[in-house]
Formats: C-alpha cells, structure tokens, sequence
C-alpha cells in the first residue's frame, strides 16, 4: 500500500522524478521516497527539497504577479 507510510501512517504524495522518469510516492514528514512496492527507495535529499520549495515560490510569484499587478493602483504602496 503506498497510499500511506509505513513509518509515520501520513499520507504519500506521488511525485515525478525528472531524473528517474518515473513517479514515487514522497512522505513529506518522514521525506522518504518509496517506489510502488512500498519500498524505500531513499530520502528526499536537501538539494530535491530546496527545489521543490523554489519551484513552489515561483508556480506562486507567476500566478501571483498579474493579480498583484491588476491590484496597483494609484496612491497604494
Ligand atoms: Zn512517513
């Protein structure tokens, strides 16, 4: 069952390793990676968090700048 963790009982997510071409399902509180059959491939190291955390902040700075932009008006900021 790679729905949950074995370790902490969160649930998975399944992420797209580029590198890997292949999908694993990531516990992002125990930040182990496991394969679909359940096995613990490896943990998330820093370099794929750090990543991760960037590519989140610019999936938002990019959805966000329009909006933030539409919003500007005269005599704000
Ligand atoms: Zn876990």
């Amino acid at each position: 069952m790679t729905l949950f963790c074995k370790q902490c009982s969160s649930r998975r997510l399944p992420k797209y390793i580029e590198a890997e071409k292949t999908t694993l399902w990531l516990c992002e509180k125990c930040k182990n990676f496991t394969d679909i059959n359940d096995l613990v491939i490896r943990k998330q190291t820093d370099e794929e968090r750090e990543t991760a955390k960037r590519k989140e902040k610019e999936f938002e700075e990019s959805t966000n700048f329009p909006k933030a932009k539409l919003n500007r008006r005269k005599g704000v900021n």
